[in-house]
């Protein structure tokens, strides 16, 4: 029998009570590999996680952004100024203000897909580092997008025009980790629904 009919649970209590039971696990597997980690959490769901992103606060973890809402609207590499700044702003607020999170200064897009309008409102608004840029991913998905097969492996600071290109605006882009075979970077499937990625954690701990 389906688990959420046996125990009377929504399907949405059910992915509530999945999504706390894994960052329990998470918890304890950064304590025991102690390792300081990011997580980004969207703030549609911050306020339903409250007592989890506390417990995160207080194993000394970083708490960043990843936006508004998470549905196939939130583009961020196609939306306007004016949505943009809107749905960062308010995600801001709600995490700092409403949550309590304490100041949110790491950014991670739904998606992974910003522009760089999305850098310079992050820079505006005090973000010191993005991870949205899956460089060197390959998908023949739609997400396909050319520019991150050149895109640095490494932190850099973007080009004001160009998010892909090493600049000199203030904010770091931290790249997502992706599995190599050959020359060609797979981002690994499933990772990319995760609210934290390892290789984020490096770079961020070691900044
Ligand atoms: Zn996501």
């Amino acid at each position: 029998m389906d688990e959420r009919i046996r125990y009377g649970l929504s399907l949405k209590d059910a992915q509530l009570s999945l999504l706390k039971a894994s960052i329990g696990m998470m918890l304890d597997m950064l304590s025991d590999m102690r390792i300081n980690a990011t997580f980004f959490i969207t703030a549609s769901l911050a306020e339903e996680i409250a007592d989890e992103l506390k417990e995160i606060k207080n194993r000394r973890h970083q708490i960043g952004c990843h936006g508004l809402t998470h549905d196939e609207y939130d583009n961020y590499a196609k939306l306007p100024y004016n949505e943009q700044i809107y749905r960062i702003e308010r995600a801001t607020m709600i995490l700092e203000d409403f949550v309590g999170v304490g100041k949110v200064t790491a950014f991670r897009a739904p998606g992974v897909r910003i522009s760089a309008t999305t850098l310079k409102i992050l820079e505006n608004l005090g973000y010191t580092v993005d991870s949205s840029i899956s460089s060197q991913r390959f998908d023949l998905s739609s997400n396909m997008n050319p520019m991150l097969i050149f895109a640095p492996r490494m932190p850099y600071h973007p080009e004001a025009s160009d998010a892909y290109r090493r600049g000199s605006m203030k904010i770091w882009e931290i790249s997502i980790s992706a599995e190599k075979f050959g020359n060609v970077q797979f981002v690994v499937g499933d990772a990319l629904n995760l609210p934290f990625k390892y290789k984020s954690f490096d770079f961020i701990c070691s900044r």
